[in-house]
């Protein structure tokens, strides 16, 4: 199982980037996203997105986001434009992840703590440039399932995107 934790979140200015980052993990194949206890608007909106597109999908606020990176049991990826390349650790985390031990994906916001980097398994760079956690999640996700995660389906959804070449269908399930 994966799950992506948001390492820090600013009220406000925050919230559009805090969302984004639940709605990729969510849509590329995460089980699960943590949000610092600050981030309630950010949850709301995931959660609500879950209800309507479907899951399984968690989404949780934590008090302490770097006790979850300290108490992991499992693997720890933190994605850094300071870390290793990702073309370099990919294999090692996917056979890492194969074994079945839970991965926590940690992304930050503002500076993130030096315990951080030392707790981590792999700092990963996608790229060793500045950019995005948004970013930086969907690449590493897409990495780590191989594209498999374009192909999944959705339970529980009462509504689903019938893909088309132009324009917009949205179809109710049988669920609802
Ligand atoms: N300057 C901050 C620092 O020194 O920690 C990082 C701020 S950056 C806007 C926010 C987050 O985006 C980072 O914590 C990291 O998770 C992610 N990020 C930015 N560039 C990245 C890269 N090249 N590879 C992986 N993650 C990246």
């Amino acid at each position: 199982a994966v799950t992506v934790l948001r390492l820090g979140h600013r009220p406000g200015r925050d919230e559009r980037m805090t969302t984004h980052v639940g709605l990729t993990a969510r849509a590329l194949g995460a089980d699960r996203v943590v949000f610092p206890d600050n981030a309630g608007q950010s949850l709301e909106t995931v959660a609500d997105i879950t209800d309507r597109f479907g899951g399984p999908f968690e989404v949780e606020l934590t008090d302490s986001p770097q006790g979850i990176v300290r108490n992991w049991t499992g693997h720890v990826v933190h994605l850094t434009m300071y870390g290793e390349q990702i073309q370099d650790v990919e294999d090692e985390v996917r056979t890492a992840h194969r074994d079945g031990e839970p991965l926590l994906v940690v992304v930050g916001a503002e500076k993130v703590p030096f315990d951080v980097y030392e707790a981590a398994d792999w700092n990963v760079g996608v790229t060793n440039q500045p950019h995005s956690e948004v970013a930086g999640l969907a690449v590493f996700l897409d990495r780590l399932f191989e594209g498999r995660e374009l192909e999944r389906e959705w339970d529980d959804a009462d509504r689903r995107v019938i893909p088309q070449k132009t324009g917009k269908r949205v179809e109710p399930t049988d669920e609802e």
